[in-house]
């Protein structure tokens, strides 16, 4: 199962308030086909976010993501959630993370990846660092990863060249 934070890693870490305190978020299209070829790769997939908000439940509804936790400000307790969930093991997971919010959970993973633009504790802590930054292609580069890694890259590439 692959786990991601939201702000900073399936956005820029930018949050946009309108005057009644509606929240808007960017997230990128390309994130968005990765995680949905985790799905198709068999592998699961979830959301852990200290925030609480509307927006992350739709965009996770849109991109299909199966398990989603918000307002987790303890994310080693969300973590043990997924599991107790899923039945898998820390190690079968992978968390993708940017802030320091995020080291209960990734110091625990199997694998375990930093936005390029992660906080430096995060970047010194972590297994892999992403070329690309938080909301800007990270997540595809994660998923990418993980489904090379995993074989299902190349099926689902090939299934574009017919
Ligand atoms: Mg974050």
């Amino acid at each position: 199962m692959v786990i991601f934070d939201v702000d900073g890693v399936l956005t820029d870490g930018k949050m946009h308030y309108g005057p009644d305190g509606e929240t808007f978020k960017s997230f990128h299209v390309r994130d968005g086909l990765g995680i949905r070829f985790l799905k198709r790769a068999g592998i699961g997939t979830a959301i852990i976010s200290a925030r609480n908000t509307p927006v992350t439940n739709r965009r996770a509804a849109d991109i299909e993501i199966a398990h989603i936790i918000q307002g987790a400000n303890q994310k080693q307790e969300a973590l043990a959630i997924l599991l107790e969930k899923t039945g898998l093991t820390a190690e079968e997971c992978a968390y993708i993370g940017d802030d320091v919010i995020d080291l209960p959970a990734i110091t625990r993973v199997g694998v375990s990846f930093a936005v390029n633009n992660a906080h430096p504790e995060v970047i010194d802590r972590v297994d892999i660092v992403t070329k690309n930054a938080g909301g800007d292609g990270a997540v595809r580069e994660v998923c990418d990863i993980i489904l090379k890694a995993t074989g299902g890259y190349t099926p689902i590439l090939e299934s574009y060249l017919k």
